[in-house]
């Protein structure tokens, strides 16, 4: 049973309190996940750093927990919680853009949608996820991987700075130089060491993007995943993209007759020049023809936001990951047997390339401990009808039953579950007595548990 909360926050903050039985709580204790159905006790929408520390301090002198929430797409619900204080932070989303200086700032709700955008407009942009509606905050802690990666690094490795509320309630930068181990653990190590109200990242000229998504027959796939392996060993910088299964939807370059129908497809995005990326992508239709394509020129934010559609909010989500170094023959036989089932038009198979630059960086360099993956694999399921709960989760599990034997023993945390908690120590890999030793020096008390959770 919990008791009552003293009423004396809404005095301490500027940001909305809002409490069960206030008409915005409805609205407010949702998450992105529809699964999660928790109850928290408050939910402050934060307007700036100080509402923050006011309100983790609020959390800690009460003995609640802290649920974080930027952009709210945590898989397990971690931005809310049954009698956690929310501290979110959606209202936070101010971008500034340096050009001179290549960095852009953001605060630490922003999504990767607006950053995107205001970066764009110079000409600029950084790794980022392959959805605009996801939080910069959750996927930068965690690592983040996006088409960017083999040419820039992963979202964290573009980190420059973040400004941190911890655990009692401190605001500190974290930097190379300030709180160095800080800074070191808030690269890969998630949302374990506080909040993070404003992050700083190095941008890089990338203005229009090359690129789009092919689909090819289903009985292509041994041969497109086999042309990948190879491909991607060595491909250019400027090549980012994935293999994925997806049902095609309704969409204009999609041929009527085969709109329902499932394909391996293959998403690219190449950041040099036109020319290049022509050539580049047009060896995958020397594998395959594909069925439907819609490649072409376009600004990166657009390619950012293409699939936004497929994935709204109020979806149940149920995900798996594995890190693979070599992907065997055994592997993509797996990934062709229950890729083929993929049940509904959101939910896929996505395999992320996550070598190039992402190599760059020494392993012990930062909290990310799975540099030594060629990939990232996602089994994401996604689907509208709580009715198919069982059946869905029932393929994700499937799946990833099926390549586990082929794969690291880690995932990548981003992409992992609520069940995955027994796995955090193999999913943050190389790195994780370091991580457990920073977490022992800012949150000794584990104020901050709802996360991929570090103990301390
Ligand atoms: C549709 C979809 C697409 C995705 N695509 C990608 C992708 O392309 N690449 C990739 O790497 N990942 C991807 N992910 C996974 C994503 O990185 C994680 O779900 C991540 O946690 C989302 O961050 P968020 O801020 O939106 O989530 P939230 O639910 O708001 O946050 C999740 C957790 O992250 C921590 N956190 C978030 N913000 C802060 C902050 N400012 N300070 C401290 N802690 C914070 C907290 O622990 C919080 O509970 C995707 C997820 C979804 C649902």
């Amino acid at each position: 049973m919990t008791t009552q909360l003293p009423g004396t926050l809404a005095d301490r903050v500027r940001g909305q309190v809002i409490r069960p039985g206030d008409d915005a709580y409805e609205e407010a204790r949702h998450v992105y996940n529809a699964m999660i159905d928790a109850h928290p006790d408050l939910v402050v929408r934060c307007t700036g750093t100080d509402d923050v520390a006011a309100t983790v301090r609020y959390a800690a002198e009460n003995g609640r927990a802290v649920a974080v929430r930027g952009g709210g797409h945590s898989v397990p619900g971690f931005g809310t919680a049954d009698g956690a204080v929310v501290v979110d932070l959606s209202l936070m989303q101010s971008v500034d853009v340096d050009p001179e200086q290549r960095t852009a700032s953001a605060g630490g709700g922003t999504t990767w949608g607006r950053f995107n955008d205001a970066t764009a407009a110079s000409g600029l942009a950084t790794t980022g996820g392959i959805i605009s509606t996801t939080g910069l905050g959750g996927l930068t802690l965690g690592g983040g991987i996006g088409y960017l990666c083999r040419g820039y690094g992963l979202s964290c490795d573009n980190l420059v700075s973040a400004e941190v509320v911890t655990a009692d309630g401190t605001v500190l930068t974290a930097d190379d130089d300030r709180n160095a181990d800080l800074f070191w653990a808030l690269r890969g190590g998630g949302g374990n060491f506080g909040v993070v109200t404003r992050m700083t990242y190095r941008v890089h000229p990338v203005d229009t993007i090359y690129g789009g998504p092919m689909f090819f027959e289903l009985a292509d796939a041994p041969a497109i995943f086999a042309f990948f392996r190879e491909f991607i060993r060595d491909a250019p910088r400027e090549y980012g993209g994935f293999p994925a299964f997806q049902i095609a939807p309704p969409l204009p370059f999609v041929p009527e007759d085969r709109v329902g129908d499932t394909f391996i497809a293959v998403v690219s995005c190449w950041t040099g020049s036109e020319a290049e990326g022509e050539r580049v992508i047009d060896r995958f239709r020397q594998v395959a023809r594909p069925v439907a394509e819609h490649v072409g020129a376009m600004p990166y934010p657009a390619l950012n936001s293409a699939f936004d559609p497929l994935v709204p909010p109020g979806l149940q989500h149920y995900w798996k990951a594995a890190f693979v170094t070599e992907l065997t023959d055994d592997a993509i036989a797996a990934h062709v047997e229950h890729g083929a089932r993929v049940p509904v038009v959101n939910s896929t198979m996505h395999l992320y390339p996550i070598n190039g630059a992402v190599h760059d960086v020494a392993p012990d360099a930062t909290a990310f401990g799975h540099r030594d993956a060629t990939f990232a694999a996602v089994i994401a399921g996604m689907w509208p009808d709580p009715a198919d709960n069982e059946a869905h989760t029932r393929w994700v599990k499937d799946y990833y039953a099926a390549i586990a034997p082929h794969s690291e023993a880690g995932g990548y945390t981003n992409f992992a579950s609520a069940d995955d908690q027994t796995r955090v120590a193999e999913n943050y890999g190389a790195n994780y007595q370091r991580l457990r030793e920073v977490k022992r020096r800012y949150d000794p008390g584990n104020l901050f548990h709802l996360n991929q959770n570090i103990r301390p």
